[in-house]
């Protein structure tokens, strides 16, 4: 130890063991400050501590500080700072604050001369910690579900994925989407059920409530414990927490997700929130995959009509033709072209002959079976593919197809008639690929033109390409 080493040593020992010693220095800080004896009695306290305890000087010093708040609540690690000496920290409430209390053991030639603790507000820091903890919770949902959308080629596994994502960031064992389609709901997807109320959701055992749910103006429909009870088949599941949340797109609601528990769940101010946050952006997904659809819809189909356009068709044909290839079947398509359609333009203007074209269309999406693929071919054409259907069939159809059109009467005084040609080809025996089978189909319609119209004729290989009456 050097001379001035000991100097200071000497100095600090009888500084500290004078019974007048004071800090003056503590008042110029403006963090509260407290100065204890190693006995845990208070030997000062600046300004700001007295200001911010609310307590008088004179009331404080000399006096236990377990007897004092907030220093009481330190009492176990003041007691741990005077037996191991080392400076320990506590983060405390008081009042509306969080404070952060530093206890620094001050040791002179190894003895514990006093303690001292000191108080930092970090109420500030705490609160905007807490924030952005909530926020990145937030953002991890919105990730989360999202990724539903992105990940998803297959659109009708989408809610599928977006309600397991939802159970996964909500911790629900259960749960159910139902969205709307034609003003009644569907449901979309089931997760975590039994098969008996998977069988019951989809009877749409709970669709009453689904329609009161629309109407609520409150956020979300919460039954908690003793209420599920009221519904007979959420009591049978064993489900005592039942959340509705509607999946909402402006001011309208274009779904529900449903989340249930069979354990009891304490609905606060947390769970509405993260239930607003899942709702949220599920609707702004499900309105996303609903765009997605229609404009993979409009690219499908024919504005005029709303028939299926020639793009898809050709797109349809090629796998129709892998498909009879694979599994050895057969198909038909016909072909109809409108009989003398320039005249109804001529008269009726051409309004007149998109609303006749579109009153065709309706009546052969009508008269088709489920099976069958409809196409606006082209201007007043049209083609209908006919998976597994051998001609003599397609030949009736088209027959009755024919019929029906020429029954109806068209526009507005419905004086109007219309009557159409067809050709009739099938794959395989007409044709080896898809352009040579819609030439017959088109030859076998010219045939049917060129011997008067108003009739169909199918098409028949015969050697090179000639065309027989069917
Ligand atoms: P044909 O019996 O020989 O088939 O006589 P057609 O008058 O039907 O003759 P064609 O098939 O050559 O002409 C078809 C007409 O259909 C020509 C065109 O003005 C009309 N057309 C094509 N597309 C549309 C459409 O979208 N709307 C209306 N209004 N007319 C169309
Ligand atoms: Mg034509
Ligand atoms: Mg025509």
């Amino acid at each position: 130890m050097t001379r001035r080493e000991e100097t200071n040593i000497s100095f600090a020992k009888r500084f500290f063991k004078s019974q007048s010693v004071t800090f003056p220095f503590i008042d110029y800080l403006k963090e509260p400050v407290v100065i204890l004896k190693r006995d845990g009695h208070i030997l000062e306290a600046n300004n700001a501590f007295l200001k911010f305890s609310g307590v008088k000087k004179k009331d404080i010093i000399g006096k236990d500080s377990q007897d004092i708040m907030p220093l009481k609540v330190l009492s176990e690690n003041i007691v741990k700072c005077k037996f191991d000496r080392l400076e320990k920290s506590e983060q405390i409430t008081f009042g509306n604050h969080i404070l952060n209390a530093t206890i620094t053991p001050v040791i002179v030639n190894e003895d514990l001369n006093f303690i001292s603790i000191i108080f930092r507000d970090s109420s500030a820091f705490v609160q905007l910690e807490r924030a952005l903890l909530k926020r990145n919770k937030e953002l991890g949902i919105i990730n989360t579900l999202s990724g539903a959308f992105i990940s998803s080629g297959n659109i009708d596994s989408v809610f599928t994925d977006l309600l397991e994502r939802a159970l996964i960031v909500s911790d629900f064992g259960i749960g159910w989407i139902v969205m709307k389609e034609d003003g009644k709901f569907a449901l979309r997807s089931v997760s975590g059920a039994s098969l008996e109320l998977r069988h019951e959701l989809e009877k749409g055992e709970l669709n009453t409530l689904y329609n009161d749910v629309v109407e609520l103006t409150d956020p979300m429909y919460v039954l908690e414990s003793g209420e599920t009870e009221r519904i007979e088949i959420l009591k049978k599941e064993g489900i005592v927490f039942f959340a509705c949340i509607p999946l909402r797109v402006g001011a309208e609601t274009t779904g529900i997700l449903m989340l249930a528990s069979r354990v009891e769940i304490k609905f606060d101010f947390d769970t509405a929130a993260l239930f607003s946050l899942i709702g949220n952006n599920i609707s702004l997904i499900s309105e996303k995959i609903k765009l997605f659809q229609e404009t993979q819809r409009l690219a499908l189909t024919d504005g005029l009509t709303g028939l299926y356009n020639v793009r898809f068709f050709y797109d349809m044909l090629n796998k129709e033709i892998a498909r009879s290839r694979r599994y050895n079947t057969l198909f038909s398509l016909i072909l109809f072209d409108i009989d003398d359609f320039k005249i109804i333009n001529d008269t009726q203007g051409h309004q007149a002959g998109d609303e006749a074209l579109r009153s065709v269309a309706s009546i052969l999406s009508t008269v088709s079976r489920e099976t069958d693929i409809v196409v606006r071919y082209g201007g007043e054409e049209f083609i209908l593919m006919l998976p597994n259907t051998p001609k003599t069939e397609a030949f009736t159809l088209a027959n009755r197809i024919r019929e029906k059109v020429e029954e109806h009467s068209y526009l507005e005084k419905e004086t109007v008639k219309i009557t159409m040609s067809g050709g009739v080809a099938t794959f395989p025996e007409d044709a080896e690929d898809s352009k040579s089978l819609l030439y017959a189909a088109d030859m076998a319609m010219y045939e049917a033109k060129a011997r008067g119209k108003k009739q169909i004729y199918s098409y028949r290989r015969v050697r090179e390409t000639g065309i027989q009456e069917a």
